[in-house]
């Protein structure tokens, strides 16, 4: 089958590979007929995760249709149209039980790699490197689905691929990072980054209660599509963004903070502003700035910080004095995919959300390469790509 490989920074390839099999008896095999690029997978292709291999293959946000069940399978049958998460969760053990699905215990082969960088390993996830279970992912024809009968969503006929396909990470992803951030009724949001996961987390947000989103992002028509969302905005480039968000809440500061953005945040000059008086106060030492910080900084005291963007290893200087001082609290985590299925679903269904809003470029699969770049440098107003093998 042809599916999109990893061989290093800034280099995807779309190879030419084994057709996936089935390997236990819970296993399905998914023919992909839509399958999505996601900012997770540019921390691969940027070259920030140290366990990729040449030849990997990529992609976490896949659907399709069953082609083949092993012999425990029940749920599902060849010919099912599924949506499959990124997440893999065995369904049994003490947190799939409790459904933190992204920490199940059983999912991850490499668990021990895992265990040496975390001391304890998540769940294993589709194309993300050999830390997290070296799985095959879904930008490919073909997809091997471990546990079938726990994570799969399936999808009634007469729903359009790119209605549903989000419910694979982004939508999810959005809604868990707006319900973590505790939002109560009228609550100020602001959000970092205005990628697709924070065009979720702003439509979520609303779902939620907020009485006003802010959004922070420097990519006019990535602002334009949070406007579109009901968001006020902040471009960090043209405003500073502590001051603006202080005036917007006569100094009070956001109750709630969303970084969206995670490991690979741009600096923004608010964030040196700011830094750069807490380092002179307090005599911090700051080097690359992130959103983290400057949610932190931000956030009103006593209110929360929630964190859905990735973070990989030890990024550097988080300000956790002012965290503890300021009585934050942060959530955070790679979301637990199957939890939301169920309700936002209803959701789509009911008409309330058209999650196709997000997409900029639907393209044959052996355009991958091609995207993975434009996506990546927000070029031809890029701002989400759904690949068809
Ligand atoms: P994306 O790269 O398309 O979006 C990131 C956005 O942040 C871009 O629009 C960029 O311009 C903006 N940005 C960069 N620096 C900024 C700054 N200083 N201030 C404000 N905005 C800034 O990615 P995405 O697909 O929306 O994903 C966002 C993050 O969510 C990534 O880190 C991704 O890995 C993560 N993610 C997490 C989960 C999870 O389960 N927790 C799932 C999917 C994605
Ligand atoms: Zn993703
Ligand atoms: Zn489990």
């Amino acid at each position: 089958m042809r599916a999109i490989c990893w061989h290093g920074k800034s280099d995807v390839r779309v190879d030419t590979v084994p057709d996936p099999k089935i390997e236990d008896p819970r296993d399905a095999i998914v023919r992909i007929t839509s399958t999505c690029i996601c900012g997770s997978d540019l921390h691969l292709y940027d070259g920030y995760m140290p366990t990729m291999e040449a030849g990997d293959v990529l992609g976490h946000e896949p659907m399709g249709v069953v082609e083949e069940v092993g012999k425990s399978v029940t749920k599902l049958k060849p010919g099912d149209r599924v949506v499959v998460p990124f997440t893999i969760s065995c369904g049994t053990c003490w947190f799939c039980e409790r459904q933190l699905y992204s920490l199940c215990d059983n999912s991850n082969p490499n668990a021990e790699i895992a265990r040496q960088a975390m001391g304890q390993s998540p769940a294993g996830l589709f194309g993300y490197s050999h830390m997290l279970g070296a799985y095959p992912g879904g930008q490919a024809e073909y997809l091997r689905v471990p546990y079938a009968d726990v994570g799969p969503v399936v999808i009634p006929d007469g729903i359009p691929d790119e209605k549903v396909v989000f419910l694979s990470d982004i939508f999810p992803t959005g809604y868990m990072a707006a319900e973590q951030a505790q939002i109560e009724p009228g609550d100020v949001v602001a959000i970092w980054g205005c990628g697709p996961v924070a065009q979720f987390a702003i439509r979520s947000a609303w779902m939620l209660g907020a009485g006003r989103v802010v959004a922070i992002d420097r990519v006019p028509e990535r602002l334009k599509m949070a406007q579109d969302g009901k968001a006020e905005t902040i471009n960090f480039e043209e405003k500073d963004v502590y001051d603006t968000l202080m005036e917007m809440t006569n100094g009070r500061g956001p109750d709630r903070c969303i970084d969206a953005v995670g490991a690979e945040a741009h600096a923004g000059g608010s964030l040196d502003a700011v830094m750069d008086k807490a380092k002179a106060s307090v005599g911090l030492a700051t080097d690359r700035p992130h959103t983290l910080r400057e949610a932190i900084m931000c956030c009103r005291k006593g209110g929360t910080v929630s964190i859905p963007g990735v973070y990989i290893g030890f990024p550097d200087k988080v300000p956790m004095g002012a965290a503890m001082n300021k009585a934050l609290t942060f959530k955070m985590g790679q979301t637990h995919v199957p939890k939301y299925h169920k309700m936002l679903l209803g959701k789509i269904e009911a008409g309330e959300i058209d999650p196709s809003f997000v997409i900029t470029h639907e393209v044959p699969l052996e355009k991958g390469p091609e995207m993975y770049k434009t996506f990546r440098d927000k070029k031809d107003h890029c701002i989400k790509v759904v690949l068809k093998p």
